[in-house]
């Protein structure tokens, strides 16, 4: 009797274990297809809560979750840390720090990170926010803009010490600007001397018309009251032409800033310089309506690298639902490609809203026409995030700080640690 050879385990590598790449390693687990998940950090990230890390209402370790921990129920799945450099699509391997990793079915889902729309030497002065690193380091920089002007005589630079300056009015500008306000007016309020933190001027600016410019306009209107009562100057149709250590030129005049925060643009991955294809002009790649990429055979890209046209003709937005979505898509079809079933028919999104947050109990929302404002929005905004958060101590610690912030308006994770080295060395270095 002749003996039956299983027919080989298809190998499945995912690379980037954001929304999308999670999200399409979860629908495999526990199927019988070996899966490789690479990325170059060992947590998941839960963006969308950065900005309350960077105004000191969560901790770092409170929005990210290790990988390991999240897949570890898995067995077919093996989690790689590294650094992937390049693909090779004749070989079918990925590159990942020198060694070359093979595949039969390949999902890039490596996110996207700040454009500084040609302007690379502004990234020095302006962090954006992607990272947690980021976000320790403008908490940093905001923390020590208040230490500094304690201690400083001169009360035009004491001024420029207490600016803070946030560049682009789209949702993260919005929740920025918002948050560092009420960090200075609530929060920090009686805690100095010589200073009155109340005093510190947060002054928004966008070049378009308006800001929330994906927003209706009602909702828009709507949040720039709220931030104007939260003391947030907002500047529309006002471009940046540089930026500088000591602030921010604009085209009417120079905003002396201590403090600059970018949230204006952002740019894809380098997947279409792996691939070798070409890409839109914030580098993202355009995709099939199953996820595939046109030309190349057996690989998949998802979530913010990808071009994908929506229902309305425009393209998907780069959010985290949009990237979530489309993970799960992808490891339900390749499961069924794999299998010999019949794959499901083309991607299709389905929007929950589209929310941004203004302040400690506002929020906007637009569900697809339907507007949600005020404190209904934003209790609904952090149902939302507390369902989508990975991990149950996660939810559990997110809900007891945000309990503590909003009943004492204080503010648990302000400890400047390692980085005030750090930050006093970039100063050094930048005054010469
Ligand atoms: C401050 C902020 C607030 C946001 N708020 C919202 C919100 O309220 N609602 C919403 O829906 N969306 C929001 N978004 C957008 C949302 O976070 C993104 O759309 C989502 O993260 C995209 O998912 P992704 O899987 O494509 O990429 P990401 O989540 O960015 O994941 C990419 C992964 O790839 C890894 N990676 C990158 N390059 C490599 C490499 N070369 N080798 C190995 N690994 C690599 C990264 O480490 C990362 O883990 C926000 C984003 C930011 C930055």
């Amino acid at each position: 009797m002749t003996q039956r050879i299983p027919p080989p385990t298809p190998h499945i590598v995912i690379v980037g274990a954001g929304f999308a790449g999670l999200a399409c390693a979860q629908q495999l687990g526990g199927s019988d297809v070996a899966v490789t998940l690479i990325d170059r950090r060992n947590y998941h990230l839960f963006a969308p809560l950065l900005y309350q890390v960077a105004t000191a209402v969560l901790s770092p370790g409170e929005i990210a979750e290790p990988i390991r921990r999240v897949l570890s129920r898995h067995q077919n799945i093996t989690v790689l840390l590294g650094e992937v450099e390049g693909v090779d699509t004749n070989a079918r391997q990925v590159r990942v720090d020198g060694r070359a990793i093979p595949y039969d079915e390949l999902v890039l889902a490596t996110g996207a990170t700040h454009s500084y729309f040609g302007h690379p030497e502004w990234e020095r002065f302006a962090p954006g926010l992607k990272t947690l690193e980021d976000a320790r380091r403008i908490r940093t920089q905001v923390l020590m803009a208040f230490e500094r002007a304690e201690m400083e005589a001169d009360p035009t630079e004491r001024e420029r010490l207490m600016t803070i300056a946030v560049i682009g009015g789209g949702p993260t500008g919005v929740e920025m600007a918002g948050a560092v306000a009420e960090l200075a007016r609530l929060a920090l309020v009686k805690d100095f001397r010589h200073i009155n933190p109340a005093e510190a001027r947060v002054v928004l600016l966008e070049a378009a018309p308006r800001i929330l410019l994906a927003f209706p306009e009602d909702l828009a209107v709507y949040a720039e009251r709220a931030l104007k009562r939260l003391g947030v100057t907002i500047r529309t149709g006002t471009p940046v032409e540089d930026i500088s250590e000591q602030g921010v030129t604009l085209k009417d005049g120079f905003l002396p800033a201590s403090v600059k925060i970018w949230g204006a643009g952002v740019e894809a991955s380098p997947v279409g310089r792996w691939l070798g294809i070409e890409t839109d002009r914030a580098g993202r790649v355009r995709v099939n309506p199953d996820l595939s990429v046109p030309g190349l055979e057996h690989v998949y890209v998802l979530g913010d690298v990808s071009l994908l046209d929506g229902p309305n003709g425009r393209p998907l937005p780069g959010l985290a639902q949009v990237a979530d979505q489309q993970g799960r898509y992808l490891g339900q079809a390749l499961l069924a490609r794999l299998k010999g079933r019949k794959a499901p028919g083309p991607f299709r999104y389905r929007s929950r809203g589209n929310l941004a947050v203004v302040g400690r109990n506002s929020a906007v929302i637009d569900f697809d026409g339907t507007h949600l404002r005020g404190f209904p929005a934003w209790v609904l905004w952090g149902i939302v995030h507390i369902y989508l958060l990975v991990g149950f101590q996660n939810r559990f610690l997110v809900v007891m700080r945000w309990l503590w912030a909003y009943l004492t308006s204080s503010r648990g994770a302000r400890i400047i640690a390692e980085e005030v080295a750090e930050e006093r060395v970039e100063q050094r270095d930048s005054t010469g």
